[in-house]
């Protein structure tokens, strides 16, 4: 009975979300997080990358559970790391992790055009790219523009804690740099604002330990 009840609550958990009308928020956040706890636990279950969910998103189209706004490094790989399928994660990636331009019309496409409940800014533990803002070196060609958008965050991390220093100070700039990516989102769209104020969308930010492979949430 106790394994029925599983099977159950797995199905109920993986549901397709083809379906015309969204999950909440608060479900797809909670899918993310029994995703991660799957992953971590070693029990992926490879949700929908089989051949006829592929087919199905091709037929139907995609209505993802969530965006995530993450870094392009190579070991943080969304649909892995929260055990998603095809269709079900919209993701953006950028070293940094950082929202300009680009980056702010795919998460408004997908919030307005799709319906998806959730925002996740994914930071991660070692980030090349807090970590090259942290050092402040001299870097070519375009990287220092993409550092200059890092280098807020850092500057903002160590007014908070004046005597960090190295994986401490990383530590901090990394979530600050989470956290500056969500605070430029809002600011620079009025229309993501207003639909956080609406509690159609949350936006949350993460931090996935690329050593242990768990992901922690901040608070607000
Ligand atoms: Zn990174």
């Amino acid at each position: 009975m106790k394994s029925l009840i599983a099977i159950i609550c797995t199905l109920w958990i993986t549901a397709p979300v083809y379906a015309e009308n969204r999950i909440s928020p608060k479900l797809a956040e909670e899918q993310l997080k029994q995703g991660n706890q799957r992953y971590m636990s070693g029990k992926s279950i490879h949700t929908r990358i089989d051949p006829v969910s592929r087919e199905r998103t091709a037929r139907y189209g995609q209505k993802p559970l969530a965006t995530v706004l993450g870094c392009s490094d190579a070991r943080v790989p969304p649909e892995i790391i929260f055990d998603q399928g095809f269709g079900e994660l919209f993701v953006v990636r950028v070293a940094g992790n950082v929202c300009s331009t680009a980056e702010l019309a795919s998460v408004e496409y997908v919030v307005k055009y799709l319906k998806t409940p959730v925002v996740v800014v994914l930071g991660h533990t070692q980030c090349g790219a807090v970590q090259a803002a942290v050092a402040g070196g001299e870097l070519k060609g375009s990287l220092p523009k993409l550092v200059a958008m890092i280098t807020p965050a850092v500057d903002a991390a160590k007014a908070k804690s004046p005597k960090a220093t190295g994986d401490q100070l990383m530590s901090a700039a990394i979530e600050a740099n989470v956290r500056k990516s969500i605070k430029d989102i809002l600011t620079n769209s009025p229309g993501l604002e207003q639909a956080l104020r609406n509690k159609e969308v949350s936006i949350l930010g993460a931090i996935r330990d690329i050593e242990h492979g768990g992901v922690t949430w901040l608070t607000p």
